[in-house]
């Protein structure tokens, strides 16, 4: 122990040798409205009564009967390396679900297991994007898009969806944004806005797809969380299967985000590429996880469903507040665990909203510019506290909102 301290101490007296730009320049700098978060979660600590509404973190834990099978799979000897793309039953089983719900046949060869989604979006990039090359994604973005894609050293570009469509993209902006791009990233269900994308815009994309030869990744990681229309996975679309990776994970859909346990999919010639990554980076996911990801797939979509229930009927207690004030608004959101508040009634940005609601309320919200421009003027409620704490929650917000209301207009 004294020698590593010392080790430490003699290191840090002396200059370090530069940090690569890749790294350094990750995230665009700034606090991108997560300041409001930290600082919640720093007054939380401190003892003050926060309600969070914050990250997509369900308020239930993983099933017993899941952690009961991974307890049984480490005590049955899967502590070993585990096959470096995922155990065969867990491939098969995730090919089965994507077979089912796309119409198009999976086979295990069309699916790597990834730690997590996002492990599988960093993957993705890298199968898609060489070096300097330009990344379309979608805005409002989940928070860690600009930063993964910067990650595998392309650059991120957002085509901004609008409000007044609903979040959802046209077309016609994708297509001129497409000119010279490897990849479209897209996400429907959406996180933050709660779009389900309509057949108009999953068409819509497959053409541009189709016309400036683009790797679409398609991240569907909220797709057991559907409450109006259905999920229409993107490889299922006529000729998109050849272009598409698709990332799914278990961290939503079973309550399993500490598990880590996510998966691409895609032609079996880009798998097996990223097979190769993998052995190079991750070396896989813990034998013991995957098996009761396994298990987990096999109880069916009875037990997704199940765990996606909450948000549905918290997502309706939002939008029933809504109706008879007029300083919140709402597209409602067709899935996902989030609802997207327009503010801007309020004369208000999200960010000042936010800040506003946590110190007079004691309510933590992530304000929309978290997660690009155009989700300004708008915040994210995250449906994850248990139903008597969000009523709770929403009361204050409702308040802080009404009040900010005659402010404006006084
Ligand atoms: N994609 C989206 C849209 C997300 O919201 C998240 C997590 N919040 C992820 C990917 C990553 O999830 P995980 O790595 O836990 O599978």
């Amino acid at each position: 122990m004294a020698i590593c301290g010392l080790q430490r101490a003699i290191k840090e007296g002396h200059a370090m040798p530069g940090l690569s730009k890749r790294i350094t320049h990750l995230t665009g700098g700034g606090d991108d409205g997560w300041g409001l978060f930290y600082e919640a979660r720093r007054r939380k600590s401190a003892g003050a009564p926060i309600l969070e509404l914050t990250i997509g973190e369900h308020d239930v834990r993983t099933d017993p009967a899941i952690l009961d099978a991974m307890h049984a799979a480490a005590k049955g000897g899967h502590t070993g390396y585990a096959a470096v793309p995922g155990i065969e039953p867990l491939r098969r089983a995730v090919a089965a679900r994507l077979s089912e719900s796309s119409g198009v046949q999976h086979e295990a060869e069309n699916v790597l297991v990834t730690p997590g989604g996002q492990a599988a979006l960093f993957a993705a990039h890298h199968a898609a994007c060489d070096e300097g090359d330009k990344a379309l994604l979608v805005d409002p973005y989940y928070a860690t898009y600009p930063g993964t894609i910067r990650g595998v050293g392309a650059r991120p570009v957002p085509v901004a969806a609008r409000p007044e469509d609903g979040f959802q993209p046209r077309e016609s902006d994708l297509a001129v944004a497409a000119v010279g791009a490897s990849s479209l990233l897209i996400n429907s269900p959406n996180n933050p806005t709660g779009a389900v994308y309509t057949d108009v815009t999953l068409e819509g994309i497959a053409r541009v797809a189709e016309a400036h030869d683009l790797w679409v990744i398609s991240d569907e990681v909220y797709d057991s969380q559907v409450w109006d229309g259905a999920h229409r996975p993107f490889a299922s679309l006529p000729g998109m299967f050849a272009r598409t990776l698709t990332v799914g994970s278990l961290s939503k859909s079973h309550a399993m985000t500490g598990s880590r346990l996510g998966w691409v999919a895609g032609p079996r010639e880009a798998i097996a590429h990223l097979e190769n990554l993998a052995t190079h980076t991750t070396y896989g996911v813990p034998g013991y996880i995957q098996e009761a990801g396994h298990f987990a797939l096999e109880r069916g979509a009875t037990a997704e469903a199940e765990v996606a229930a909450p948000f549905r009927r918290r997502r309706d207690m939002v939008l029933a507040r809504l109706e008879g004030q007029q300083a919140l608004h709402a597209i409602p959101p067709a899935g996902a665990m989030y609802v997207m508040l327009d503010v801007r009634a309020t004369g208000l940005s999200g960010q000042a909203f936010g800040a506003g609601l946590l110190d007079e309320e004691e309510v933590a919200i992530m304000p929309g510019e978290s997660f690009g421009q155009a989700a300004a003027g708008h915040i994210r409620v995250a449906l994850t506290l248990p139903d008597d704490l969000f009523e709770e929650a929403l009361d204050r917000l409702f308040a802080y909102a009404g009040r900010q209301m005659e402010k404006a207009h006084a």
